[in-house]
């Protein structure tokens, strides 16, 4: 057993644990494995012991690693999603590669997503990144924003709005960690309760990781983002 299998089976345990904690059902949360600055063998060792679903933040970096990829295991089916900030000038780039975009948070770059998203790719898949403590400098819609963003978003013919996304600031307990996520997730339920047209696939709430995941599955996540608890510390911080 490799390392990567052991993190993976030791977080897949911190899920469940957090899922019967909360009484929600095994399984109603997912893991995206946040692959930032690890290369492609460690996703495909990820990708051998089962895992699917990635998560990139540098969107350079990770066109390149798709590519490797592919040349390492052209089989294995792997899915991508783009939680880092998206530039105008890299729309192009996560319309025509990526199968996800978490965090859409102004509608000039989910217009560019979907005129940009290629016809023969299924359409991509978008979450609505909501800044719930305010940080001025930090991405993100604010929670009174994020359902006029999420109705428009929902309009464009080629993305398809499946729900809300956090990255809240650390904080010190448990507690406080819930309290954050669950800001979250009040615009998640906001969004869904005005019932408006696009929204019958929206059943994400993207939130949680190394350090807080237990606290966002009690607030009611439905995919953690774990990085450094699959692969390890990380070589370099992350830029945002
Ligand atoms: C890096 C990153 C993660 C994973 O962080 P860890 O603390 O290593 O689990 C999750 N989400 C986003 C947006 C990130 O940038």
């Amino acid at each position: 057993m490799t390392t990567i299998d052991r993190n993976l089976q030791r977080v897949h345990e911190r899920i469940a644990q957090a899922c019967a904690a909360a009484g929600r059902p095994p399984g109603s949360v997912a893991l995206l494995a946040v692959s930032k600055t690890f290369g492609a063998e460690a996703v495909h060792a990820a990708a051998l012991a089962g895992q699917r679903a990635f998560g990139e933040n540098y969107i350079q970096e990770a066109v390149e690693k798709m590519a490797a990829l592919r040349a390492l295991a052209p089989a294995l089916a792997l899915q991508w999603h783009c939680i880092g900030p998206i530039q105008s000038n890299k729309t192009r780039l996560v319309a025509e590669h990526f199968d996800w975009a978490q965090t859409v948070d102004r509608l000039k770059i989910a217009q560019r997503l979907s005129e940009q998203r290629p016809a023969h790719l299924p359409p991509l898949m978008v979450c609505i990144q909501v800044n719930v403590d305010g940080g001025a400098t930090k991405s993100g819609v604010g929670p009174h924003d994020a359902a006029v963003l999420a109705e428009a978003v929902a309009r464009l013919p080629r993305l398809v709005l499946r729900g809300v996304m956090s990255i809240p600031d650390d904080a010190p307990t448990f507690e406080a960690q819930r309290a954050l996520h669950e800001r979250a997730a009040a615009v998640f339920h906001h969004i869904k309760a005005q019932g408006f047209e696009g929204l019958g696939q929206f059943d994400t709430l993207s939130m949680g990781m190394t350090g807080d995941l237990e606290a966002a599955v009690a607030a009611g996540s439905t995919m953690v983002r774990v990085g450094s608890g699959v692969f390890g510390a990380r070589q370099y911080a992350a830029r945002c």
